[in-house]
């Protein structure tokens, strides 16, 4: 049977939940436990995917085609295990549940209630993850902050939870802020401590707590939060600003988290082993050799996370590469106004990402000439290649009102269009493209030599595609179609000849990339902006 830890968060929002959970079960995982995560996510939507950027951030796609929290990325980066659609459980999904339930009359003519029906739901599905993933420890994020009233029917299930599996079975980790003040130049607990409190009031007493702290905390200090908040003195763990997100597993395994929690459990296991994290992830990316400029053209550069998994891409390339990638975060409505020249100038390379409408698309579309002309090295994610097929049809092959259906529907030469399939669907969510799909590779292209393989597997989140009629000609006039999804021949990856690294794909290769183990397309683009560089 698994065990379950349960993580909530406390005084304010990002705290960086995710990433804390992530560490835990990294180093768990490093025990040879088998780990696995979840996130509960206590808003209405039945997932991001119909949200806006700027509200939810990245929506990130698994291998099964759910569209989820970006929290699951970070826990496909820091564990071996596979998230799956059952790995993040909205409000909407569980009402969606409980009334389909009611509807087909299964609940026998009672009365339908948040405790026990919603509660119970919830339940259920922590418990189908446990069961189904085989995991020693499933590691459950609560999402939001103690003291919302949307996630209340959440931890009361977490409350109960604990109740029905017995406190061996069961921990609960709440990571607060303990803030520190600059004109007192003191770190102040009460926020902790009332955060704490709030939990214990639902019925929910921590076993251990993670203070996100800026500085370190003296052991007077956690005396105090362990004495107010109830928790063992040792069991007070520290969680300071940290330059690599990769170091907190190992700042944890130094206060014997680990220790701590199988305990707890009661679980033996063999020692921990982070030597290859410790030498190969968190040492290359705290102390590179090389340095080099990317810039990144998109429509939500202002928010951190909306191309989140990107930034990681990056970050693991440039480890892979032993170098330390910049980002110089462009708007793409500012290269439409003011042209490329000024903003690309400096960079070694350009990256497009995916996105959605008209907005900054024509920006997008400058970049890449730009990228095509001046030899810098491109790499195009999803919308990104869709842009960069508009750019060589207008620009390399004289059809100049090329475009995509989706910005212009009744385009003159529609090179990117809908499929028959796509074009009767009506409703907005989870009807895209979604999910891994086989891709295979053209000997001797560009796209081959990074893949070193033939056939891959790619994860992908779109509705419009490349118009296979325009195939021949963009083809005659020099572009390469290296990948193709050969069942319905779909194009997956176009490339240039004759450029040192221009290439573009219709998925989505950036959440499939972990810090030990960077991205071809990523790893090869970063290699070939060092090498524009020297
Ligand atoms: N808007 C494009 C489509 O739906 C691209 C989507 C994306 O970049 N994820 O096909």
């Amino acid at each position: 049977m698994a065990k379950y830890i349960f993580i909530t968060g406390g005084v304010i929002s990002s705290l960086g939940k995710g990433i804390t959970s992530a560490s835990i079960g990294k180093i768990l995982e490093s025990r040879g436990l088998k780990v696995t995560l979840m996130k509960l996510d206590p808003y209405i939507n039945v997932d991001p995917g119909t949200m806006n950027p700027y509200q939810h951030g990245e929506v990130y796609v698994t291998e099964d085609g759910a569209e989820t929290d970006l929290d699951l990325g970070h826990y496909e980066r820091f564990i071996t295990a596979s998230m799956t659609k059952f790995n993040n459980v909205t409000t909407g999904q569980v009402y969606n549940a409980v009334i389909a339930k009611e509807r087909r009359g299964d609940y026998l003519g009672k009365t339908i209630q948040v405790i026990p029906h919603i509660t119970n739901e919830i339940k259920e599905r922590i418990k189908k993850v446990g069961s189904i993933s085989g995991a020693d420890i499933v590691l459950v994020e609560v999402g939001g902050t103690v003291g919302d009233i949307e996630s209340l029917p959440f931890l009361e299930a977490v409350r109960q939870f604990g109740l029905d599996m017995g406190k061996e079975n069961v921990i609960y980790i709440p990571l607060t802020l303990v803030p520190y003040i600059k004109c007192a130049e003191e770190i102040k607990t009460k926020p902790t401590q009332h955060s704490v409190g709030t939990l214990r009031e639902i019925g929910i007493q921590p076993d251990i707590l993670i203070c996100r702290t800026e500085k370190t905390l003296s052991n007077e200090l956690k005396e105090k939060i362990s004495l107010f908040c109830s928790i063992r003195k040792e069991a007070v763990i520290e969680n300071k600003d940290v330059a690599s997100i990769y170091e907190i597993p190992l700042i944890f395994k130094n206060q014997i988290l680990d220790e701590i929690i199988l305990s707890h459990f009661k679980l033996i296991s063999r020692p921990s082993d982070l030597k290859h994290w410790e030498k190969n992830v968190v040492e290359k990316a705290l102390s590179p050799k090389h340095k080099v400029t990317i810039a990144l053209v998109g429509k939500y550069i202002a928010l951190q996370d909306a191309y989140k998994s990107i930034y990681e891409a990056l970050i693991h390339a440039g480890i892979a590469n032993d170098a330390k990638v910049e980002v110089k975060k462009i708007d793409s409505e500012d290269i439409q106004k003011y042209g490329p020249k000024k903003f690309l100038n400096d960079v070694c390379g350009i990256l497009v990402p995916g996105g959605f409408g008209y907005r900054g698309i024509e920006g997008k579309i400058k970049a890449i000439k730009f990228a095509r002309e001046n030899q810098i090295p491109f790499l195009g994610l999803c919308l990104g290649m869709q842009c960069a097929v508009i750019e060589f049809a207008r620009n390399c092959c004289s059809l100049n009102a090329a475009n995509s259906t989706e910005f212009k529907p009744k385009v003159k030469y529609p090179v990117i269009s809908l499929l028959e399939e796509q074009r009767k669907i009506k409703n907005l969510g989870g009807t895209m493209r979604l999910g891994a799909y086989p891709c295979k590779i053209k000997k001797n292209t560009l796209a081959r030599r990074v893949y070193s393989k033939g056939l891959i597997y790619e994860r992908h989140r779109h509705r419009y595609e490349f118009n296979n009629k325009y195939r021949k000609l963009l083809s005659k006039k020099g572009l390469v179609f290296s990948g193709v999804y050969p069942k319905e021949n779909l194009v997956e990856i176009i490339e240039l000849k004759g450029h040192p690294y221009f290439i573009a794909v219709q998925f989505h290769p950036e959440f499939k990339s972990k810090p030990d183990k960077a991205h071809p397309l990523f790893k090869g683009f970063i290699k070939a902006a060092l090498e524009k560089q020297v």
